[in-house]
């Protein structure tokens, strides 16, 4: 489903993705995690691109990315996003927020689009919020609306950048139940986060990034019981 191969950025004279390679296969769940500045973030926005990379390919679902606005536009439907402070729209409510974009980028019928958001916003567990504003939500219900949302648009595969690093700690598990409920209907699925016990859960893999390079790749048993790298050793030994 995704294939990165000698991927390199520059953030000006930084170096901030050093020749990374990784694959992801289709209803594969990868968890990335890694120091604060190692370019999780840098690596997940380069793969629907919101940033642009400076060298190597990156295969989504067949389509590689480049310039062309076409192949962009593929990708964009390929893959859904999810962000840390879920960047719903303010000025819309819970169930605009999901039946607008499919209104404006699938161009699909209004009453399509609608029948779809209640099928999400129900499958979070958050139908009963729809009439609501995202401002009168808890940053947990919020994050919910923003998973609904990226379903709405049918992604093949879903990419996560610490969706629950902005929550309390009361609200952490209700986001994290829910990817594991996506987890487990197969969806492919990206995940930078700290929380290692979903990690250790759901995981076919977990990348562990450093200074930009990808340091080790391993199933999670392996990588959170016998961890190859002296580096992710050191990671691991400061988490507990
Ligand atoms: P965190 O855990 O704090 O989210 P991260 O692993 O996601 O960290 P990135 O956000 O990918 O790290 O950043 C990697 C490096 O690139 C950092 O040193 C950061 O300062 C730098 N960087 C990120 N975005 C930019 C930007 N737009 N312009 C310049 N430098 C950037
Ligand atoms: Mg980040």
């Amino acid at each position: 489903a995704i294939d990165v191969s000698g991927l390199n950025k520059y953030y000006g004279n930084y170096h901030a993705l050093r020749d990374v390679d990784f694959s992801v296969e289709e209803r594969q769940r990868v968890v990335i995690c890694g120091p604060s500045g190692s370019g999780k973030s840098t690596l997940i926005r380069c793969l629907n691109r919101l940033e642009r990379h400076d060298g190597g390919r990156i295969c989504i679902g067949g389509i590689e990315l480049g310039d062309n606005l076409r192949d962009l536009d593929a990708v964009r439907r390929e893959a859904g996003m999810v962000f840390q402070h879920f960047n719903l729209f303010p000025h819309m409510t819970v169930l605009e927020n999901c039946v607008m974009p499919q209104v404006l980028s699938r161009k699909t019928a209004r009453r399509d689009a609608v029948e779809r958001a209640h099928a999400y916003l129900e499958r979070v567990h958050i139908l009963d919020q729809a009439t609501k504003y995202p401002g009168q939500l808890s940053g947990g219900q919020q994050q919910r609306v923003a998973i609904a949302r990226a379903l709405c648009m049918q992604p093949r595969i879903m990419l996560f950048d610490e969706p629950t690093s902005a929550l309390d700690p009361e609200m952490i598990r209700e986001v994290l139940d829910t990817m594991v409920d996506l987890a487990e209907g197969g969806m492919t699925m990206v995940v930078v986060t700290h929380e290692m016990g979903f990690a250790r859960q759901v995981a076919d893999l977990v990348v562990y990034m450093e200074a930009g390079e990808i340091v080790e790749i391993a199933p999670p048993d392996r990588f959170f019981d016998a961890p190859q790298d002296e580096r992710s050793r050191r990671f691991l030994s400061k988490l507990v």
